[in-house]
């Protein structure tokens, strides 16, 4: 039985006093036991944050990391510096970093080991663009993503990663992916780990769908056999929205 897990990704949003704001207004309403619910701040909230969510059972996550514990990398947060605050999580290869950061999938790949290496748990970003999903490519694309983020990731390890789906197409536009079509996606990623991996991985790991998840979609998308929950960019900025996504 996989935990479901809805994850919350503040992007660049939120000063220190309107994360704690946030957390204050959902963490008394958060009714499921059986889901596990994520907030992803930026760097400069995260210790308030942490603070602010003591006595709840919500995580705490980052967007980013750098794959080394120290050194010359001007700008950079180490994991090293995550696990201190008590990160719980952290996401890697967010389309948005791709796309603005020139992250390739060799930097997302030593993030993914990095992350595990200091006991934080990657929530690990995939998806194509409507260009490639138009010409068919969708499931070549996500093959080669998993791949390689996964290259050297032992056994032992995939029960800690969290792979979120995240058509690009999909991530802030209002436009979302059927239910249908999450589920058949995350089903190829699940296969993926299976033949990468052994069935019992395949059974374990949990794959999330996320773009444009609201309230009202929630509950159709958690229905799905292979969907284990949902990564959450704009909903999760409003406090009522969030909450009724970890209810669903
Ligand atoms: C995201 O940032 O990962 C995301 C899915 O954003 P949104 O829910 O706004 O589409």
């Amino acid at each position: 039985m996989r935990l479901p897990i809805i994850a919350g990704n503040w992007k660049m949003n939120n000063s220190i006093s309107e994360s704690i704001k946030l957390i204050e207004e959902i963490k008394n309403h958060v009714l499921d036991k059986g889901v596990e619910a994520v907030v992803c701040a930026p760097y400069t909230s995260l210790n308030e944050v942490k603070k602010a969510l003591e006595g709840t059972d919500i995580r705490l996550g980052a967007q980013n990391m750098h794959w080394e514990e120290s050194g010359a990398y001007t700008g950079e947060i180490s994991p090293a510096m995550l696990k201190e605050i008590g990160v719980d999580y952290c996401i890697v290869g967010h389309s948005e970093r791709r796309q603005y950061f020139n992250e390739s999938d060799d930097t997302v790949n030593r993030k993914v080991r990095t992350a595990l290496k200091y006991g934080i748990k990657p929530i690990l970003c995939v998806g194509e663009t409507l260009e490639e999903r138009e010409a068919g490519e969708e499931e070549k694309v996500v093959k080669k993503q998993v791949l390689k983020a996964l290259e050297d990731v032992k056994k032992d390890d995939i029960a800690d990663v969290v792979i979120a789906y995240e058509p690009i197409w999909a991530i802030g536009t209002g436009k979302t992916a059927s239910s249908d079509d999450a589920n058949n996606m995350c089903n190829f990623i699940r296969n993926i780990i299976g033949n990468k991996y052994d069935e019992a991985a395949k059974e374990r790991i949990r794959i999330q769908y996320g773009g444009s998840v609201k309230p009202n979609t929630i509950k159709e998308l958690m229905a799905k056999e292979d969907v284990d929950g949902a990564l959450v960019g704009g909903a999760s900025l409003i406090a009522e929205d969030f909450v009724s996504l970890i209810n669903y």
